[in-house]
């Protein structure tokens, strides 16, 4: 199985290639729809026999079957979710990484990698504004990244009470504070952590504050927190919460300060909505997702620790087979987050980023918002749209005037069923909406009035 003669390696590699080569070159590429089980049963049949199908006939499989019975992320009128669009340098550089055989969870086995992936998490955490000291690790997700970030600051909560001889019900801190703006994921976690969540009121403008959070912690007990989570653009409005005031307040109580950027941190990167991050330089952690609007392929998150070491204690696996890595002095990946085997999933987006430099990152992220400005003025000028909220960064929610949650349903899998667009309706205060979440540079503004043209 493993002797593929170089002549066997030679016509698959070149199929798998060529494959892949005219993939990237589609534009734009098809958008395709999922089929159902009975489809796909019918069209593939079983695909797993004991004698084999052979490279070329499932590579072919893949092609014609498969492949089009899903969704292309980076379809430029795909704006429901967060979409995914890598460059093409990320792209391709993902087949070279699969290639490599790299172990990336430990310097010992992974040293040129970790190298690399370091130096593109620094150029985040200097967006952010974190010290020299600062550093992390690239995860499948800001899933996993929200609840390894919490787990560090549980466990620095903890070790601290239990420093200062707390006892009693304050002295195991188990909450968390954020508002119900905050992503799944934070609840996720707190499930996973047997953690209390607990919401903060927003404000006028939909964002956490500190006097918000201030009431809720005094009213709790500052002490049953171990930390509070700020979102840097929520996922289904692009809300970047009030973070000056929130990291006041958790400096004064000494509470960990998480900032979910997963979606929305993107935006340090452009000039026109930096501003809007004022203060997140005093977070304790931090995730951003080169999977959405940072154009690496999935499965990528960075995560950033202002004091890894907090991290390293909390999430470091101890066994008598991994002693000669966790003795070793070296930046061990995998010791920053749950989890140990970990592919160096940075890679990719550390190769286009030192391919293409920072300023191309910086302009496409400033492309991407200005065919949101572009989408708001054109939603509002529209006598039967409106824009709900003012977007602060690259989601625009609206409404659909005389619309029922059936109409902007049907609208919206009719786009779908003719391959034309992937938009789909949200929620909002118990209303049905629809959304464009825009984090692909070529996304124009032809596509978007394109769309609001199917909505007359
Ligand atoms: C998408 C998202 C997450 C979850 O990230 P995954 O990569 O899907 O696990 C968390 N927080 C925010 C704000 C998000 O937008």
């Amino acid at each position: 199985m493993h002797g593929y003669t170089d002549k066997q390696l030679e016509i698959l590699g070149d199929a798998i290639l060529a494959y892949s080569a005219d993939r990237l070159k589609l534009d734009p590429v098809p958008l395709d729809q999922p089929h159902t089980l009975a489809e796909l049963e019918a069209a593939a049949g079983g695909t797993i026999t004991a004698e084999g199908i052979g490279g070329l006939k499932a590579l072919e499989l893949f092609g014609e079957t498969l492949a089009p019975a899903c969704i292309s992320t980076d379809h430029p009128r795909y704006l429901s979710f967060i979409p995914c669009a890598p460059t093409e340098a990320a792209a391709m550089f993902d087949l070279v990484v699969g290639a490599s055989s790299i172990y990336g969870g430990s310097w010992l086995e992974g040293a040129g990698a970790v190298y690399a992936e370091n130096q593109a998490l620094r150029w985040i955490a200097d967006l952010v504004g974190l010290p020299a000291e600062a550093g992390g690790v690239f995860v499948p997700g800001g899933t996993i990244g929200n609840l390894s970030a919490l787990v560090a600051a549980r466990h620095t909560a903890r070790a601290k009470a239990a420093r200062a001889g707390v006892t009693g019900p304050g002295g195991r801190p188990w909450r968390v504070a954020a508002t119900h703006g905050a992503h799944s994921s934070i609840q996720s976690a707190c499930d996973v952590m047997d953690a209390e969540f607990i919401g903060v009121e927003v404000d006028d403008n939909m964002r956490l504050t500190g006097a918000e959070l201030r009431k809720v912690l005094e009213e709790n007990g500052p002490d049953t927190f171990f930390a509070v989570v700020a979102t840097s653009g929520t996922t289904n409005f692009g809300i970047v919460d009030d973070l000056a005031s929130v990291a006041e307040v958790c400096r004064e109580f000494g509470i960990w300060f998480h900032v979910d950027g997963a979606y929305g941190g993107a935006g340090l990167a452009a000039e026109s909505v930096r501003h809007l991050y004022e203060g997140i330089e005093h977070c304790d952690s931090f995730i951003v997702d080169p999977h959405k609007w940072l154009f690496a392929p999935f499965d990528c998150c960075a995560l950033l620790y202002r004091d890894p070491a907090l991290a390293r204690a909390a999430h470091t696996q101890h066994a008598s087979y991994l002693d000669v890595l966790t003795d070793a002095p070296d930046w061990n990946p995998t010791d920053y987050s749950v989890g140990l085997t970990r592919r160096a999933r940075g890679l990719p987006f550390w190769f286009s980023l030192a391919t293409h430099g920072t300023s191309a990152y910086s302009a496409a992220v400033e492309r991407t918002l200005e065919v949101t400005r572009f989408a708001a003025a054109e939603i509002a000028r529209r006598d039967h749209l409106e824009v709900v909220r003012e977007p602060d960064l690259s989601v625009v929610v609206f409404r659909r005037l005389g619309w029922s949650a059936g109409q902007y349903q049907e609208w919206s899998d009719r786009l779908l069923a003719e391959e034309f667009a992937f938009v789909v309706p949200t929620s909002h205060a118990g209303e049905t909406l629809t959304r464009f979440a825009i984090v692909n540079p070529r996304t124009s503004e032809d596509d978007i009035v394109a769309i609001l043209d199917t909505m007359a």
